[in-house]
């Protein structure tokens, strides 16, 4: 897969899936890197509008990227303060690690990525990660193309 660019730093969630947003209708979706660089891989379809896309990692994403990592890291040295706090109490010095610094995260996108559900996509023995909206009304293969009737 020459058009995705996999490289970069993407989060992965607890189960492999790579986040990855659609171009052409913005919808957000998962996918496995270990899929999306696979040799049978060719192209991707969008799984929300089933058209293909030259780009799924947008400057949403990596922006999105960026300061989940950044508030990973927020958070990893607040809770490192925290400890040095609660170790020299008692020693007669003054230590506040103080208030959590400000996540920059932006809790509706983030909120709606925590949301997507798994499809199986038995045409290709793959999964992705949709919302489940797109699910209800019908989602596309992205290794194929072929819809899918959550119904059906
Ligand atoms: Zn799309
Ligand atoms: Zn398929």
């Amino acid at each position: 897969m020459s058009d995705i660019q996999m490289d970069i730093a993407l989060p992965n969630d607890n189960d492999g899936f790579v986040l990855l947003q659609c171009s052409l209708c913005g919808e957000f979706f998962k996918l496995r890197p270990s899929d999306v660089k696979a040799d049978d891989v060719i192209q991707i379809w969008c799984p929300c509008c089933g058209l293909k896309s030259n780009s799924y990692v947008t400057d949403d994403i990596i922006e999105l990227a960026e300061k989940m990592t950044k508030n990973i890291t927020i958070d990893k040295v607040f809770e490192e303060m925290k400890k040095i706090e609660r170790q020299i109490k008692g020693n007669g010095v003054s230590f506040k690690a103080g208030k959590r610094p400000q996540e920059e995260l932006e809790a509706p996108i983030i909120a709606g990525i925590e949301a997507l559900e798994t499809q199986k996509y038995k045409c290709c023995k793959r999964e992705a990660k949709i919302k489940p909206l797109v699910k209800m009304c019908g989602s596309y293969c992205p290794y194929c193309g072929v819809r899918y009737d959550e119904y059906k």
